[in-house]
């Protein structure tokens, strides 16, 4: 029998980080950071193992935890949510984008994704029953038309899947751009599955704008939050749900039967770290802006096409500038012969687009960095740019 994942490859981290591993590279192509998280927020997490509880939690997550995301959203995104009809806790970004889109998305829907898109959504959408429909998003800035997306709204789009800041693109979008995005939604009266991960890591002031806190998105939108990005924890895998009472108690029903909840000393520690200050937020941007600054500026140096990030863990070279027609197999070369891993944009896009990009992770010690730095200048040197 054939299923929506039968013929998918294995994603595009897991190929990388395994070429990574069998080459001794260094991996700058999956996005974690080098370094765990605050250890007061782990201490917490430890404690809580400890002393308990350690049973099933309930359903939507510990109750306080939920408080704690309402809280957060209010101080951070001037969000007014109720915490106990509208906020959920789930086992990472990923299973709350399933748990949204196995939920709203039914046979014949179509769904609006944007390309380049994290790899989890088409595949998503499609064992839902439902078709994707892409726009492809206008390289440098990864931006956006009315036309673009009047050629692929219709009766039959049901939702959309965005994600702001954009990875792999590492921009985030504008007000402009959400209202643009928001007056289709209104319109066909769509609903907003914003995958807003990344809303803490955003660089240069830049302000994040929620959609759900655009004019007449907030209760058409289901926002997901990812602890492991706030917290520089990627491997906890605690995601935060917030969408209005209907929009949630959907979701709720099918997060019952992927995962049901989520380790209860991770939800405690996730707690906690929501009601951190705006100063550790703050601390965040400018430790990771810093090594942001030192990765594009070195790989400017030495006449890498590489364009600035916005935010995320990442930035991306225009490897297509230098010539290079296949991101893929370019990214395989710099594994094999130069031993530094990254991430081909081509996997992000249902056809191979025509732009060639490779996604670079810079969330790395300065010791991972600068061999990194190293081995492209090597490699820089045998493709013959300026360094
Ligand atoms: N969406 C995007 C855009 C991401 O970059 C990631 C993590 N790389 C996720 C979702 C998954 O989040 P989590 O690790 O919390 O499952």
């Amino acid at each position: 029998m054939k299923t929506a994942f039968a013929d998918l490859p294995v994603t595009i981290f897991d190929v990388m980080s395994t070429l990574a591993r069998d080459h001794e590279a260094i991996n700058l192509g999956q996005g974690f950071p080098d370094d765990d998280g605050p250890e007061d927020i782990r201490q917490v997490a430890a404690d809580a193992l400890i002393r308990g509880p350690n049973q099933y939690p309930p359903m939507l997550g510990l109750a306080d935890t939920r408080v704690a995301i309402a809280e957060h959203y209010r101080a951070f995104q001037a969000l007014d949510l109720d915490p106990a009809r509208e906020t959920m806790v789930t086992s990472g970004g990923t299973e709350a984008l399933a748990s949204a889109i196995l939920a709203l998305v039914g046979d014949g829907d179509e769904v609006v994704l944007f390309q380049p898109m994290y790899d989890a959504y088409a595949p998503l959408v499609r064992r839902a029953g439902g078709t994707p429909r892409h726009v492809t998003l206008r390289a440098p800035d990864w931006s956006f038309t009315e036309d673009d997306l009047r050629e692929v709204f219709s009766p039959n789009t049901r939702a959309i899947v965005f994600n702001n800041p954009l990875n792999p693109g590492a921009v985030v979008y504008s007000a402009d751009q959400l209202e643009l995005l928001a007056k289709l939604c209104i319109e066909f009266d769509v609903v907003a599955i914003c995958d807003e991960v990344w809303e803490h890591v955003v660089f240069d002031g830049r302000p994040f704008v929620s959609m759900m806190g655009v004019p007449g998105m907030r209760d058409r939108t289901v926002k997901i939050g990812s602890a492991g990005k706030m917290f520089s924890l990627t491997g906890w895998k605690v995601g935060l749900v917030a969408a209005a009472p209907p929009l949630l108690n959907l979701v709720a029903k099918a997060h019952q039967f992927l995962t049901f909840t989520t380790p209860p000393n991770l939800q405690i520690a996730v707690g906690y770290g929501l009601r951190k200050d705006a100063s550790y937020f703050a601390s965040l941007r400018k430790a990771l802006q810093i090594k942001r600054d030192y990765f594009v500026g070195a790989m400017e140096n030495m006449g890498y096409p590489i364009r600035q990030s916005e935010g995320t863990y990442f930035a991306t070279v225009d490897v297509g500038a230098l010539g290079i027609d296949d991101d893929a197999a370019f990214a395989k070369r710099l594994v094999s012969d130069f031993g530094v891993a990254s991430i081909p944009l081509s996997a992000f896009y249902a056809q191979k687009p025509s732009t060639n990009v490779l996604r670079f992770c810079f969330a790395k010690n300065q010791r991972t960095l600068d061999e990194g730095l190293a081995r492209l200048r090597r490699a820089a040197r045998e493709l013959g740019l300026k360094g």
